[in-house]
């Protein structure tokens, strides 16, 4: 083909030659021809001479205007070749491709770009500028770009510009622009490429978005939370202002996610995430961090109090209920607050003193709120020391149980007693089950310390009656761990075995929680439970959503009525509704109700006054070593007033928190 298109080429050039060589060979033809029948008529040489001289001059002339021929022909033919691949080109490249004048006019635009402008031909765009086609602004940036490409001479290269068309619509370019110049090197004008990147552009705002933002609610995320923080800090340091900081940690999340499904649970947060955001100023920046936490900083804060009256906002808007899917779903929020600069001076401070701030009114009762204090940072470097040793705990022997006295209501006879863990920390002293019961949960672990619990429990149990103490029932609190990982009834049998306790000495306490779970798992193992002979209880009842179905279907031989109702007793006349249903409801069911957390003289009036058989709190007891329990045991009994007793009030006033004897220590 090269060789082909090589030849077509040379093809005038070599027309050129040959008629330039069939000239010269005529003249010269013509004149031997003529010089011959001269010299045959006798003429002089001179003449031949001339003759010779004319044909030799023709000739070259001939090859001399060929060859000019030839050299025009072929800068025309460049000439149109370069304009016609100009042609193509703007006719083919997808990419928008311009020369304007130097008064910024389109003198020659691609068609791809005529078309991406709406208009019906590239021609019509000649005389237009970048006014005709988008807003001010952009159109504005364009012009003092070219002017200052005009002015200077240099290109602008690999600039992202934002198009915005005057419908609102808004477009991201990649733009080149070079100065136009004439053959003289004159700047006539700018030329330029501009490559649409509007989908790149688009799936990077969406790549850093969800960089920043949390995927479920939308929220932004930790990094970003760090970032505004930062700015917040700078802008409060500038104005002397201050900067809030709520972390919020969702009360009863877990059980939501747990009994309800992941699904409610997720859209229980998006919900939360909505109304957090509308009782905001949109200065305001909300963002979650984990599960269940939220935090929410609040800029230019004038005062502590403008912070705290945001807090109480948050709880008010999160205290209604949720109806999500047909479930009607209670949280609380429980909310540590700090601020800058009193409460630390970098982000990251700040957030963990929020924390620490969080952890505290968590432990403080659900539902709190309270601001950082400096004790706090002992208490939470307390905490994570804690954590970290209590994966040894078991193994140190740093576990123990104390035993704390269910007694009758009407004879004040000891029924039971319940086994509690206890954790004494070699450093930090004793630690409430309250901070490391649901870490043990966390961790995993509370499968094989629930089993040395329930091997001490019953071992004690057993040497108390060898001991010929009266026997009495042993409480011991399962949880759900120990229900989903490992043969739980396999346990107890070989536990009970062990240590010769007979099985209607053990009572096995089950939280709402675990209940909630109606999988055929927890219905076969409860099932085997009770058919190896011990009995039953419903812990901490009325704090979950346990119904009558439940209480039936899981064969319980007692409910515990939760703590709190026994605090808000005097206070609250709703609690004493409660309590006094659900006593109905044992007497219906032919449950036994043991009332927990039983402090007072009036409590214990009320509660026989509605017959409630059974009691268990500080009046009678707290829970208390083995050894002690012992003795306690011996009385058998505590001395309680008869029901319907009427008091002096006064009298009453004084007795009131005082336990009962036997004293305990
Ligand atoms: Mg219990």
């Amino acid at each position: 083909m090269n060789r082909k298109s090589e030849s077509k080429k040379q093809s005038p050039l070599v027309w050129h030659l040959a008629t330039t060589c069939s000239a010269v060979f005529l003249g010269f033809v013509l004149t031997v021809r003529m010089c011959s029948g001269r010299l045959a008529g006798g003429e002089s040489s001179w003449a031949l001479g001339l003759a010779e001289l004319s044909s030799v001059g023709i000739a070259l002339a001939c090859l001399l205007l060929s060859l000019l021929y030839w050299l025009a022909s072929r800068r025309n033919r460049r000439r149109e070749l370069e304009s016609y691949l100009l042609q193509v080109f703007l006719e083919h490249i997808p990419d928008n491709v311009f020369f304007k004048d130097r008064r910024s006019r389109f003198v020659r635009v691609s068609h791809s770009m005529a078309q991406r402008f709406n208009m019906p031909c590239p021609a019509a765009m000649v005389g237009k500028t970048d006014f005709d086609f988008f807003s001010d602004e952009h159109a504005d940036q364009a012009f003092a770009d070219e002017q200052r490409i005009l002015s200077t001479g240099e290109a602008l290269t690999g600039i992202e510009e934002k198009e915005t068309w005057p419908d609102g619509r808004e477009a991201w370019v990649l733009t080149t622009k070079v100065p136009l110049r004439d053959r003289g090197g004159r700047m006539i004008g700018t030329m330029g490429i501009a490559r649409d990147i509007t989908d790149r552009k688009q799936a990077e705002v969406r790549i850093c978005h969800m960089a920043l933002h949390d995927e479920l609610t939308g929220l932004p995320n930790r990094a970003l939370l760090h970032d505004r923080l930062v700015q917040a800090i700078a802008l409060a340091t500038r104005n002397c202002k201050r900067v809030g900081l709520l972390m919020l940690d969702l009360d009863h999340f877990k059980s939501i996610n747990d009994s309800l499904g992941h699904y409610v649970g997720d859209a229980v947060l998006q919900e939360v995430a909505r109304r957090l955001t509308a009782s905001l100023r949109e200065s305001d920046t909300v963002a979650r961090i984990g599960g269940d936490e939220f935090v929410i900083a609040i800029p230019l804060a004038g005062s502590s109090e403008e912070i705290q009256q945001a807090a109480e906002r948050v709880q008010l808007t999160l205290n209604r209920p949720f109806r999500i899917e047909g479930h009607e779903v209670h949280i609380g929020v429980s909310i540590g607050i700090c601020e800058y600069p009193a409460d630390g001076e970098q982000p990251d401070i700040l957030l963990q003193n929020a924390d620490s701030a969080m952890y505290q009114a968590k432990n403080a009762g659900r539902g709190a709120c309270l601001a950082f204090s400096a004790e706090m940072t002992e208490a939470t470097r307390r905490r994570q020391k804690m954590l970290h040793d209590l994966r040894h705990a078991l193994a140190r022997g740093e576990f123990s149980l104390n035993y704390q006295p269910l007694v009758c209501t009407t004879t004040g006879v000891i029924t039971g007693v319940e086994a509690l863990l206890r954790w004494h920390h070699p450093e930090l002293g004793s630690i409430p089950p309250s901070q490391f019961i649901p870490q043990l949960e966390e961790l995993g672990l509370m499968a094989d310390v629930g089993r040395w619990v329930l091997n001490t429990a019953c071992s004690q149990n057993a040497e108390w009656q060898r001991q010929g103490i009266p026997p009495v029932r042993m409480a011991v609190n399962l949880s759900a761990q120990q229900f989903s990982r490992g043969d739980l009834v396999g346990i107890v049998e070989s536990i009970l075995q062990e240590t010769g306790l007979d099985a209607k000495w053990l009572d096995l306490e089950l939280t709402e929680s675990l209940t909630m779970d109606e999988s055929e798992v927890t219905i076969a193992a409860m099932r085997n439970l009770k058919s190896l002979g011990v009995s039953l209880s419903l812990d901490d009842f009325g704090t979950g959503w346990s119904s009558l179905s439940y209480l039936r279907r899981f064969q319980f031989d007692r409910i515990k009525i939760d703590r709190s109702f026994m605090r808000d007793l005097a206070s609250q006349p709703a609690a004493e509704t409660v309590v006094r249903s659900i006593i109905n409801l044992g007497h219906n069911l032919g449950l036994t109700c043991i009332a927990e957390g039983v402090e007072t003289r009036q409590q214990l009036d009320y509660l026989q006054k509605q017959m409630c058989p059974e009691i268990q709190g500080y009046l009678c007891s707290p829970a208390v070593p083995a050894d002690r329990c012992a003795e306690i045991l011996r009385t058998r009994s505590f001395p309680l007033p008869a029901p319907h007793h009427h008091h002096n009030d006064e009298a009453e006033d004084a007795m009131r928190g005082v336990p009962l004897a036997p004293m305990t220590t």
